[in-house]
């Protein structure tokens, strides 16, 4: 079996494996290298260090070292778990370890509480990042003291200097894609100098803005991230963990190299944004091994596709704008793409493992359909999720011939191929719940419910005979009547001697749990949200226009009703997934139940309704 993504351009479907731990080009890289021996004789200190601290130290238990590397700024999201799956799931199987690292250089946006939903989350997709007595959960902000030396180095070795020109000049000076850049008047400033000037911005001594610290390497780099990046910016902001100890602060190109290099990361696996970075990375950690900062060997960044799903946005600002705007109800809205929401909503972290092995990597973009994702957690729900009965568009049907004040037990399976989870006792009266579609007056062609005259086997009770119904003044069907064959209940003898072509789903009136139910479908009603793509044909190379993406919000996506459930649906635990037979799998809201009146999200159908219907 295969599952294809589709590409919006029209590109034919690239196919992708399902099979786990398929190879791809990430790990034949890794093959590459360990044939090689190019680990070989690396030291581990038992902690991120500088070279001195690793260099010569016993060899590192890990074979190779990866990292999932956020930012604490926000909520994880359907595209981080890929990173995670990818990174974590490739050190697991080569006999390495994965870091967590909190990539927090940026004093301003950063929070404890994006620290610890990110923690849980990652925990939550069933990752660690203890190994062997070794914990590798670390903050880069730990490194601030090594860039901030590293950057001297460069200053004193001739490839850094301080540049007084305002952002604007600087911007200027900076060329385009056709024409190179133009030095920095302050380029060829004596090391000493800028020195001098690198430690008064870190007394605070200037105000922001006034000067940074530039990599010298070449304004003529057809590479424009070549020319003269800057490494060093003047902040005066209180960071989360290190408070004001610093006003000057590294940039992200400066510091994540340097990160990888200290953890002594062997394969950086990053987005294909990056890739453009990638001599600068290299520059940065030669000049710094060169200087004897670090240790060889140094890390090797890898770029691979980022994760663009349709029917969702990933973007941090479109998620922020949709919180903020209560389009939904919180960063767990079980219809956010975040790991939260997700988990809200019922999905599994074997679905999502599950996802990330069946979409693969690759270096080149594509739009993942929705349902390989919804397909997943189906998947992996059919085999965990006990079965229940549940009418979610109730309908009274009365048993003229069952014996007044009657009650007794019928048994049903908890699972169709997990005979050892036994069976249930659900009670059966004269007064039932059913499906108000398993009922026509007048019956459409091949309709095998109940219409008057026919029958049906009430799941795992009695077969029914229709004898007709009521309706009220405005011609709406109120209840529906039949007589029960008392001789026909399953599973005792002889009962299959009734043969009938339908089969319905039922629950007592009278001992139904009455329970809230939230019916989720899609955030967003088009594949491409705020896009013209899949909406009109744009001519090809236009470029994208933006639209409102909000203007793509499915009125859809919540739907409230009362539903009657089987009674043993009462005591489901917060979190509890389960199957009701025929309509899909639902998850006891974490959030919103109480002990004995859990309320239920629907996690997804049993089947793709959207396939059919959208493409
Ligand atoms: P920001 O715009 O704030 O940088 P981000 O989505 O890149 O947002 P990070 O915290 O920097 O957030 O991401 C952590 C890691 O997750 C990075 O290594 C990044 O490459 C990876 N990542 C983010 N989005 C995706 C995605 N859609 N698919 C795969 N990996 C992703
Ligand atoms: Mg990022």
């Amino acid at each position: 079996m295969s599952v294809t993504s589709k590409s919006p351009a029209g590109n034919p479907p690239a196919q992708v494996s399902p099979e786990p731990h398929a190879t791809n080009f990430i790990r034949h890289i890794i093959d590459a290298d360990l044939a090689a021996g190019k680990f070989a004789g690396r030291g581990w200190g038992g902690k991120p260090g500088a070279a001195q601290s690793h260099a010569g130290k016993s060899a590192d238990p890990a074979k190779i070292r990866t990292r999932f590397p956020p930012e604490p700024n926000g909520y994880l999201h359907l595209g981080h778990s890929k990173s995670i799956c990818l990174n974590f799931g490739v050190a697991r199987d080569y006999g390495g370890f994965c870091h967590l690292r909190f990539d927090d250089t940026n004093p301003e946006k950063e929070e404890q509480e994006y620290v610890d939903s990110i923690i849980g989350a990652v925990k939550w997709l069933g990752f660690s990042w203890d190994h062997d007595g070794e914990s590798d959960l670390y903050f880069a902000s730990d490194y601030f003291d090594f860039m901030y030396q590293a950057a001297e180095h460069l200053i004193t070795t001739g490839n850094a200097y301080v540049d007084q020109q305002s952002a604007d000049e600087v911007r200027l000076a900076r060329g385009t894609l056709t024409d190179p850049g133009r030095n920095s008047p302050f380029r060829d400033r004596p090391p000493n100098e800028s020195l001098a000037l690198f430690h008064e911005m870190r007394d605070g001594k200037h105000a922001e803005g006034s000067m940074v610290l530039r990599a010298k390497i070449d304004m003529a780099s057809p590479n424009i991230n070549m020319r003269d990046p800057a490494i060093y910016r003047i902040r005066k902001a209180a960071h989360h963990r290190t408070g004001d100890k610093w006003c000057v602060y590294p940039m992200y190109t400066y510091a994540h190299p340097i990160e990888d290099a200290l953890e002594r990361i062997t394969h950086s696996l990053c987005t294909l944004e990056f890739e453009d970075q990638r001599p600068f990375y290299d520059w940065l950690l030669g000049r710094l091994a060169d200087g004897g900062l670090l240790d060889r060997p140094l890390p090797q960044q890898i770029e691979f596709a980022r994760l663009n799903l349709e029917f969702v946005v990933l973007s941090k600002r479109k998620l922020i704008q949709l919180v903020e705007e209560r389009h939904v109800s919180g960063w767990d809205d079980p219809r956010m793409p975040t790991i939260v929401g997700a988990r809200r909503r019922g999905y599994t972290p074997e679905g999502f493992r599950l996802f990330s092995e069946r979409i693969g990597v690759s270096k080149s973009d594509s739009w993942i359909d929705y349902s390989v994702l919804e397909d997943c957690m189906r998947e992996d729900l059919n085999g965990r999720a006990p079965r229940r009965m549940a009418v979610l568009d109730p309908l009274k049907l009365v048993i003229d011939n069952y014996p007044a004040g009657h009650e007794e037990e019928c048994y049903a399976p908890n699972h169709p191929q997990q005979a050892e989870w036994g069976k249930r006792a659900m009670p059966f009266s004269g007064e039932l719940w059913i499906e108000r579609e398993d009922f026509a007056e007048t019956p459409p062609k091949g309709y095998f419910r109940l219409f008057p005259g026919n029958r049906v086997r009430l799941r795992y009770g009695f077969v029914v005979e229709c004898a007709g119904c009521d309706k009220d003044a405005a011609g709406n069907v109120t209840a529906v009547h039949c007589n029960y064959l008392a001789d026909s209940k399953s599973g005792t003898p002889g009962s299959d001697t009734y043969k009938v072509k339908g089969n319905i789903h039922w629950v007592s009136a009278k001992h139904a749990y009455a329970a809230e139910v939230r019916l989720y479908d899609r955030l967003f009603k088009v594949p491409f949200p705020g896009s013209r793509r899949g909406r009109e044909a744009a001519p090809s190379g236009e470029a994208e226009t933006e639209l409102n993406f909000l203007d793509d919000l499915n009125p859809d996506s919540k739907k409230l009703i009362t539903a009657y459930l089987e009674p043993l649906l009462r005591d489901a635990r917060p979190e509890q997934q389960l199957q009701f037979e025929r309509h899909g799998y639902f998850v006891a809201d974490p959030q919103d139940s109480k002990p004995g009146a859990p309320v239920f999200n629907r996690t997804v159908t049993l089947r793709d309704s959207w396939t059919k219907s959208q493409h």
